[in-house]
């Protein structure tokens, strides 16, 4: 198993291994120096996860390091969905992606999606049709619950990424590039 794989697993699935599993993953991390942070992430969500006092502590901090998407700093960062569907004929994509960014940003992509869903959702046979009204009342539905969106999305960036974050504590651009890396990959 090569490090990146290694890593990954104790920062995002420590909470879901078996007792043992978590001893063999905690030396390992150990016998090949892969940080004291990553570490204590790992005993953490063994322990059955951070406390909420923490994991506040750690959504502030995902709001105040510079923007993982334009690198602003001292803007308030929130989470978002941006959603987007483009048609061609019989083929429809949807998708709705979180982000976590700085407002400009977000101003920035949920109008880039608007323009591209209101221009392209529409082409597509029956799929698009049905899509892009749906996608346009989710996004209006979307700025009306702006606030406890971002908390959940911030969050769920929190949970996800906790060995992570923990381990690039001390770094503002550490945080902000993991950041980044979960909005580049939602699904990881
Ligand atoms: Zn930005």
């Amino acid at each position: 198993m090569d490090d990146d794989k290694l890593e990954r697993i104790a920062a995002n699935d420590t909470a879901e291994l078996m007792p043992e599993v978590v001893e063999v993953l905690k030396e390992e991390i150990e016998r090949r120096g892969l940080g004291e942070g990553l570490l204590a992430g790992v005993e953490t969500m063994a322990d059955g996860g951070p406390a909420e006092e923490e994991v506040e502590l750690f959504v502030k901090r995902l709001k105040s390091v510079p923007c993982p998407e334009c690198g602003a700093k001292g803007k308030d960062n929130s989470g978002i969905i941006v959603r987007s569907v483009m048609s061609f004929i019989l083929l429809t994509t949807y998708s709705a992606q979180p982000k976590v960014c700085c407002p400009d940003c977000a101003k920035r992509k949920k109008l880039n999606a608007l323009i591209k869903t209101v221009l392209l959702g529409w082409w597509g046979i029956p799929v698009g049709l049905f899509r892009t009204p749906l996608s346009l009342w989710q996004t209006y539905r979307d700025s009306k619950q702006k606030e406890g969106q971002s908390e959940g999305i911030l969050l769920t960036y929190v949970m996800k990424d906790y060995g992570y974050l923990r381990a690039e504590w001390g770094s503002d651009e550490g945080i902000s590039q993991i950041v980044r890396h979960r909005n580049d990959n939602p699904e990881a």
